[in-house]
């Protein structure tokens, strides 16, 4: 029975959540050991730059969204000139990183705010960040973390998945999760254990077949220990 359940069944019980902080701190420190160059896979060198990536990235693969910035990145440099763009002409040059309606829309009324609100510049706080056009926690904290060096875990698909079988939390709200994962890791550390998940939910414990036989952190695992 044990031995058949899906990743997608398995949910952590109450002594799995007893024993998260101590194979939380595990976890980090293997995974630390096995991507030391854990880092953020999206092209930018600024923080508008990063912004944006952040918002194309919704739905599609990083790869994409570094194809598509390449030539984005050279046409529209400041916060004026995507506020300023037509809405028609910008939803062409995302087009390929899809639902490029919305994003096009946020990004413009975000870099409209950024103009008015922010004196042009990328704001550096959650408050501020989570005012703009299509920012919630995820994007504000990947922002935060990888541009201003202020600790943030950014709970993205890997990280809510991850977090679930390991066994770290059942939440699977990205915000209640985030809370609680932050109970978990210390604070220095909170932008790279984000790295790390995402790194791992790529490479090793992909979604619907992780390879627990070939996994680091397995015997830190929740259902990674269940199916052994
Ligand atoms: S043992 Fe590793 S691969 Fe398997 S579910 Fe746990 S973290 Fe994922």
């Amino acid at each position: 029975m044990l031995k058949t359940l899906l990743p997608k069944e398995f949910k952590p019980g109450g002594r799995d959540l007893k024993t998260a902080p101590a194979r939380a701190r595990k976890i980090f420190s293997t995974l630390l050991k096995t991507y030391p160059d854990a880092r953020i896979a999206l092209n930018f060198n600024s923080p508008l730059e990063l912004f944006v990536a952040t918002v194309l990235s919704a739905q599609c693969t990083d790869v994409r969204v570094n194809i598509v910035t390449k030539d984005l990145f050279k046409k529209y440099r400041k916060a004026a000139d995507y506020a300023e763009v037509s809405q028609k002409e910008l939803e062409q040059n995302i087009k390929s990183t899809g639902f490029f309606r919305n994003k096009a829309k946020n990004i413009r009324a975000a870099c409209a705010d950024i103009i008015e609100k922010f004196d042009g510049n990328v704001p550096d706080n959650l408050d501020d960040l989570t005012s703009l056009a299509g920012i919630g926690h995820k994007t504000a904290n990947v922002i935060l973390g990888n541009v201003y060096g202020v600790p943030g875990i950014a709970c993205d698909t890997h990280v809510i998945r991850l977090s679930r079988l390991m066994g770290l939390s059942g939440n699977t709200d990205p915000v209640k999760l985030e809370f609680a994962l932050m109970e978990l890791i210390p604070k220095k550390d909170w932008t790279m254990f984000s790295h790390l998940l995402i790194f791992h939910g790529r490479r090793v414990c992909v979604a619907r077949r992780p390879d627990c036989d070939n996994c680091p952190v397995r015997s830190h695992c929740c259902y990674g220990k269940l199916t052994q």
